[in-house]
């Protein structure tokens, strides 16, 4: 199990801040911004390397949702980013896809 399943399980603890069928979005627990926050996939689908096309429904939604969590976190006018880290090079660390939405602060471009 990857410890996003865990969280999703509830084995493991996280500052959930939504939740339906296929999404769940929590704060990240070393969090790179003010606000940073993962939008997970309940269903695993190990980096975006391994999507398939029959994963588009899901990826959009990982998308809308962020935008929501963004939206309710009062960030839509001041600006955020998201962030897919897929592979070694990108710094994946937990293989089960997930964006990351970071704002709150002014972020630099390009990324290190
Ligand atoms: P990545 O490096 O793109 O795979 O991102 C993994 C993210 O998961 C990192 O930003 C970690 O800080 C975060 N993370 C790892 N364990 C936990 C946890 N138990 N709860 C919340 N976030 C976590």
């Amino acid at each position: 199990m990857t410890i996003f399943e865990k969280i999703i399980a509830r084995e493991i603890p996280a500052k959930i801040i939504f939740e339906d069928d296929d999404v769940i979005a929590f704060h990240d627990v070393d969090p790179k911004a003010p606000a940073h926050v993962l939008v997970v996939p309940k269903r695993v689908i190990p980096r975006l390397a391994e999507a398939e096309d029959s994963d588009q429904l899901l990826l959009g939604k990982l998308i809308l949702v962020a935008a929501k969590v963004a939206r309710d976190l009062g960030m839509s006018e001041s600006g955020y980013r998201l962030v897919i880290n897929s592979g070694p090079d990108a710094g994946e660390s937990v293989p089960h896809l997930h964006v990351h939405l970071l704002g709150k602060r002014s972020l630099g471009w390009p990324p290190g």
